[in-house]
């Protein structure tokens, strides 16, 4: 080998995964916010072995480890990412298997298809989650969910994976899923298993549209936002102390703080993610003039 050959063939921690690893990838178009910069490098794994090789890399070459689902609580800034996204979208991450009320699913699963699902096989349990964009892995992370219940209450194992490829399960009794997050700690989750209930398919159906619609009356779901912004303090409302602050409507450049619902920031044509740092800079000073209240992130920014 010609010593360029080698400089190079040494500079890429990836070399001979070229089929499911892609360098500088654009990740706007991959998140629901539709703004940001690309991943340094982006990783799709069709198994468990190639994504374990991958992690591997990733380790030995001391790269920062990203995990993407859907984006649907994401910001990306406009740098972009310096280090290894990782995205869990092949078929194999997104399998599903029914054994009477108990599924098991991969972490790439899309949520409202899987609810969809659910629904026609007479089980109840996840249609609180209707509306609520996202994968199974995203879903677990955040413990998705709202005022009609969450993911987390349905999840009995979830297999995880540390980076340097270790797989093991996490079982429900030393599992904890609390406000918009959980106690796992391992940066790849692979897949879950949910108990869930018998019901009359009609009337799961019948709920499910109930609690779409009042998502839909309630936010703003035909822009592009990521969900709340900033998680609810104790007792309290996030987008009730923003409105009360005066800052519905507020712009930054391309970001607006919804009308529609105060905790919502969407980003308008031309948005950058640096106007909604800004924005999210601003409300956080101005809730904490008013109220003396700080605003925790409950969307993630990735920088
Ligand atoms: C219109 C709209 C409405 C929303 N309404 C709600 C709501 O009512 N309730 C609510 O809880 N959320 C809501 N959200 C936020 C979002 O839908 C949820 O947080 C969802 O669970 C995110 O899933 P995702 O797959 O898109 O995760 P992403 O946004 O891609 O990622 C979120 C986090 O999960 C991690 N992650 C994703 N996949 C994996 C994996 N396989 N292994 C390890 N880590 C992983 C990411 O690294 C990141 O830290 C809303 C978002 C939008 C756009």
């Amino acid at each position: 080998m010609s010593s360029v050959a080698m400089r190079i063939g040494t500079s890429n921690p990836f070399a001979g995964l070229e089929e499911i690893v892609t360098e500088n990838v654009p990740l706007a178009p991959k998140t629901w916010y539709r703004i940001g910069g690309p991943a340094r490098w982006f990783v799709e794994p069709r198994s468990l072995e190639e994504l374990q090789e991958a992690a591997r890399r990733c380790t030995d070459n001391e790269l920062p480890i990203f995990v993407l689902g859907l984006g649907a609580n994401l910001l990306v800034s406009d740098g972009g990412v310096n280090g290894a996204v990782f995205k869990l979208s092949e078929e194999f991450w997104r399998r599903v298997k029914f054994d009477g009320n108990v599924v098991e699913v991969g972490a790439g699963a899309d949520v409202q298809k899987l609810i969809l699902r659910t629904v026609r096989q007479g089980l109840a349990g996840i249609e609180c989650l209707a509306g609520i964009p996202g994968t199974i892995g995203g879903g677990i992370r955040m413990n998705c969910g709202g005022k009609f219940g969450d993911l987390g209450a349905r999840v009995t194992r979830v297999q995880v994976m540390d980076s340097t490829g270790t797989t093991f399960d996490r079982l429900k009794d030393d599992l904890v899923f609390e406000y918009r997050s959980t106690n796992i700690s391992a940066p790849f989750i692979l897949s879950a298993t949910l108990e869930l209930e018998e019901e009359d398919p009609e009337k799961i159906m019948k709920r499910t549209k109930e609690i779409w619609m009042y998502k839909r009356n309630s936010q703003p779901l035909n822009t592009k936002n990521a969900g709340c912004i900033f998680k609810n303090p104790r007792g309290l409302s996030a987008g009730a102390l923003i409105d009360q602050a005066g800052l519905k409507g507020m712009r930054v450049g391309g970001a607006e703080v919804s009308t529609k619902h105060a905790n919502f920031i969407i980003a308008h044509p031309g948005c950058h993610a640096d106007d909604v740092l800004k924005l999210v800079k601003i409300i956080r000073e101005k809730v904490w003039e008013k109220n003396e209240i700080h605003l925790e992130s409950e969307v993630k920014i990735w920088a």
